[in-house]
């Protein structure tokens, strides 16, 4: 009889139940697909990673996942988008939402028709013509319809969540489909001489654990990835200056928004998550420019609420391992990079990193053990990805009026990528972004933050400015006044998520 293909996970975090979820979803053939998980209770996880992007429902529908009960288990709200605010200037507020500005008719050239009048007479800002954002700042919810003709198919929305809560539940699934876990340390990763391949995992009881294929998701510590296959880290922390955080829970006020809120502070940004029942908050910042506990003393002060726990203080540094596949082993999750929480994209990676896992999966059809062909490949979509990312989150930084710190004085200055050079060139010249398919960040994220934060454009596209002015004018007034009719009703975010969930908040 042949042996089944023997997948070994390590670690339990988010990242971790993703992968174990998904995979035990897609290969359910336990006597081909035997799939193991060690975690560690005394190690546990990092904890943090509690606000989300719209991939993830797509994620959850995959796996058959219910959504009110996927949110009731996990405390989960609605996000609409984040809010950042004295990012840019002191005082300044936006929110970079989920969707699209105007109809999705027009959705294309919307910031073009609102550029073009802009310059000729005073405009309401961009914001006004986003349904994701008018539903964010009335606090209301409504999920987003199908139909294109409608403006409220041009809102999308994710969830917060408790992380642990979330992993807890992708635990109960996957056990359910047969994945194994162990609850252990492991002391030792062993490889084979001539390959390089990992061959085995030594946990500190004694048992040794053989595999054929080997998924790292053991945090920060890259156990397999960086540890045991040393692979190269790629430090971004140059443009990314923040290297440190502190956590912590408190009560949530009555209302609950439907957004994340990021605060631009002295030495890095505070963020808050709004939970059923408490909120999640921490501190970002930079080490060389504030201690631990200035700090945490900043994040106290600026709580929503009573603190229910204790700071938790996680050092990290923005980066990425430059192959986050080799040989028999794929590091997914912290364990392959991170870029620090502002745009909660480390979730997403994640999804990201299953989704090119499972499409490039090393079936065992032959028993062929080189899977350099397939690493290559799954090695150049991740890249693309957090390129991709690291220069939208550095351009938050960049763009700033702010004096009254050494962080944004530097940010401001600073030489960013070429890449990122020309994307603020593009913009700039003619309001152009570039768009793709896949992937993060498409256009209106970019042009949220070009404009929220105060870069404009100088030239708009011919095309538009071709147009007559009634014309756009009339475009505007009809995109406000669906806008207006389409939130007439709405329940607000918390009214909605008690009765979606069915429980009382
Ligand atoms: C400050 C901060 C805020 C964040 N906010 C967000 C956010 O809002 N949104 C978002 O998308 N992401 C966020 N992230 C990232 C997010 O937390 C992670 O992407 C997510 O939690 C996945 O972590 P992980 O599973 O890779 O690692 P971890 O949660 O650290 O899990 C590692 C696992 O490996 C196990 N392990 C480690 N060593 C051993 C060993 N020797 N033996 C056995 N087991 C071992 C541990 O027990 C644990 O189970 C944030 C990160 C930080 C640092």
């Amino acid at each position: 009889m042949q042996q089944p293909f023997r997948i070994i996970i390590a670690g339990g975090g988010t990242a971790g139940w993703m992968t174990a979820a998904a995979i035990s979803s897609l290969y359910k053939d336990r006597s081909c697909f035997q799939i193991t998980l060690i975690e560690s209770e005394e190690i546990g996880s990092v904890g943090v990673g509690e606000a989300t992007l719209p991939s993830i429902k797509s994620f959850n529908d995959q796996l058959g996942i219910n959504e009110a009960e996927m949110m009731r288990r996990t405390q989960g709200t609605f996000k609409l988008g984040i809010q950042f605010t004295n990012w840019g200037k002191r005082g300044a507020s936006y929110i970079h939402p989920f969707g699209v500005y105007g109809s999705l008719q027009n959705s294309s050239d919307f910031y073009q028709y609102w550029t073009q009048l802009s310059s000729k007479k005073a405009q309401a800002d961009i914001s006004k013509y986003s349904f994701a954002v008018q539903m964010a700042e009335r606090n209301l919810f409504k999920f987003p319809t199908k139909n294109p003709e409608n403006i409220e198919s041009t809102a999308s929305y994710a969830y917060h969540f408790d992380a642990a809560l979330y992993a807890a539940y992708l635990r109960e699934l996957s056990e359910t489909a047969g994945v194994v876990r162990i609850n252990g340390v492991i002391e030792a990763v062993n490889n084979d001489f001539d390959s390089g391949n990992i061959t085995s995992l030594l946990l500190r009881s004694g048992q040794q654990l053989e595999g054929d294929f080997f998924i790292d998701c053991s945090g920060f510590r890259s156990l397999l990835l960086h540890k045991t296959l040393k692979a190269e880290f790629e430090d971004w922390s140059n443009w990314l200056l923040c290297d440190r955080a502190v956590a912590l829970q408190s009560e949530q006020p009555y209302e609950i928004p439907p957004y994340t809120r990021s605060i631009a502070k002295e030495a890095g940004w505070q963020w808050r998550i709004p939970l059923q029942r408490r909120a999640g908050n921490g501190y970002v910042y930079c080490s060389h420019m504030i201690s631990d506990e200035q700090a945490h003393e900043s994040l106290q002060s600026e709580l929503p609420g009573k603190a229910l726990t204790e700071p938790r203080f996680i050092k990290f540094k923005a980066g990425r391992y430059k192959k986050s596949w080799q040989k028999n082993c794929v590091a997914i999750g912290l364990s392959s990079g991170f870029l620090e929480p502002l745009e909660s994209t480390s979730i997403y990676l994640i999804h990201i990193g299953i989704v090119c896992l499972l499409r490039l999966f090393p079936i065992p059809q032959s028993g062929q053990k080189d899977y350099s062909n397939l690493s290559d490949e799954y090695n150049r979509l991740i890249d693309n990805e957090y390129e991709r990312i690291r220069d939208f989150l550095i351009l938050h930084y960049h763009l700033n009026d702010r004096t009254d710190s050494e962080l944004w004085r530097h940010c401001r200055s600073m030489k960013v990528p070429e890449s990122l050079t020309k994307k603020i060139d593009l913009f700039t010249r003619r309001g152009y972004s570039e768009s793709f398919k896949y992937g993060l960040f498409s256009t209106p994220s970019w042009l949220a933050v070009f404009n929220g934060q105060g870069l404009s454009q100088k030239g708009v596209d011919p095309f538009v400015s071709a147009l007559p002015l009634e014309y756009l004018e009339s475009t505007l007034a009809e995109v406000s006044s669906l806008i207006e009719q389409g939130l007439v009703g709405a329940s607000t975010h918390r009214q909605f998520v008690a009765q979606y969930c069915g429980i009382q908040i």
